[in-house]
């Protein structure tokens, strides 16, 4: 079967645009499952050939069977876990690139701590109770998205006003690291065995980012309280001598994801959401196992991929070339669910 007998789909978001101009660069057919709204944004980009329409993405499963019949490879992104749901992507009938079982370990902190512990991966220190705490820490909502909702506390007189002004009654209390937070975008391919480093990002922050542009006495009695919510993304480069240490974070990530799951475990894009500090330590805060919106800012590609490659390689065309060479090798089933 040749790849221009596939189509490569997925949700109008996120970084849908990257993965089908990616996909159109290697030569598959592409569809976008689009929302009313949304339509006539997405047609003035000219690598989408076909548009299917829902009236919201949770009505994803009512188009599943003919998705099947276009023999659709469908790439999931961010949206999907929000959208859907981890159940609904579990059940998903049609082609979906990437392993199921890694949603588990995902989703569930506690599980995907005890990946990352698994990996050797150092993370902020943890707190039960409010009696063992080291401030200052950061206070987490459950099923926050973008870091809204989350709060900074110094000390304990501090953590007591704010926790009483927090609507979530579930919440992790974690050790605040005081440093640069730097996405690390991975790759890794079961097909070739290799790990590559596809690009990073840092991401923008309102208020957190902005309080340096006001002076310390300027903000006195201004009573302002850091919020972490994310409104963009930009690039970095590491310095060069920190960067072995974040390959082979993504490789202990990847060989510990191989043991605890399925013998599969985790490939294609992934991303380990750190925070520099001051020791030039990485502490991880979270895994991302697909594609992530910040390398959005790489659909040319990136100061890394442009050393691997040669050739303009996004995340998003990596997965296509990915797909390309399963096809071709006749190795589909390893990289599909
Ligand atoms: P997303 O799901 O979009 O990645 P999120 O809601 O899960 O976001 P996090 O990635 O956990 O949020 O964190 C959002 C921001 O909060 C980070 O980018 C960072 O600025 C800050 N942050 C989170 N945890 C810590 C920590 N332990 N120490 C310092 N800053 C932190």
């Amino acid at each position: 079967m040749k790849k221009t007998q596939y189509t490569i789909a997925t949700l109008s978001s996120h970084s849908a645009l990257q993965i089908l101009k990616g996909a159109k660069d290697e030569g598959f057919n592409t569809l976008l499952i689009v929302t009313p709204e949304r339509e006539a944004f997405y047609r003035t980009f000219p690598f989408i050939d076909e548009f299917m329409t829902v009236s919201k993405f949770s009505d994803f499963p009512s188009i599943e069977k003919q998705l099947i019949e276009k023999n659709v490879i469908l790439i999931p992104h961010g949206s999907f876990v929000a959208y859907l749901g981890t159940q609904k992507n579990k059940t998903m009938k049609v082609s979906y690139y990437g392993n199921k079982k890694v949603l588990d370990w995902e989703e569930d902190r506690l599980k995907q701590r005890e990946w990352l512990e698994h990996a050797n991966i150092l993370m902020p220190q943890q707190f039960k109770d409010v009696d063992s705490i080291n401030y200052p820490v950061i206070v987490k909502s459950y099923g926050a998205a973008g870091g809204s909702g989350y709060f900074y506390a110094k000390n304990k007189r501090d953590y007591n006003s704010k926790i009483s002004q927090m609507g979530s009654k579930q919440f992790v209390i974690q050790e605040y690291v005081i440093g640069v937070p730097l996405y690390i975008h991975y790759f890794y391919s079961p097909l070739t065995k290799k790990l590559e480093i596809m690009s990073i990002d840092r991401r923008y922050e309102t208020n957190v980012d902005s309080l340096g542009r006001i002076p310390l006495a300027g903000q006195e009695g201004l009573e302002i309280n850091p919020s972490y919510v994310v409104v963009g993304n930009s690039p970095l480069v590491l310095r060069e001598a920190m960067l072995v240490e974040a390959y082979n974070m993504g490789l202990r990530v990847i060989e510990s994801s191989q043991k605890l799951m399925d013998g599969r475990g985790l490939f294609g894009a992934f991303c380990l959401e750190t925070v520099i500090s001051e020791k030039q330590k990485f502490y991880t805060i979270e895994i991302s196992c697909r594609i992530v919106a910040g390398t959005n800012l790489f659909t040319h590609g990136s100061a890394y991929s442009w050393l691997y490659y040669n050739e303009p390689m996004s995340t998003g065309r990596r997965i296509a070339r990915e797909i390309k060479h399963a096809v071709e090798q006749k190795k589909l089933k390893m990289i599909l669910d």
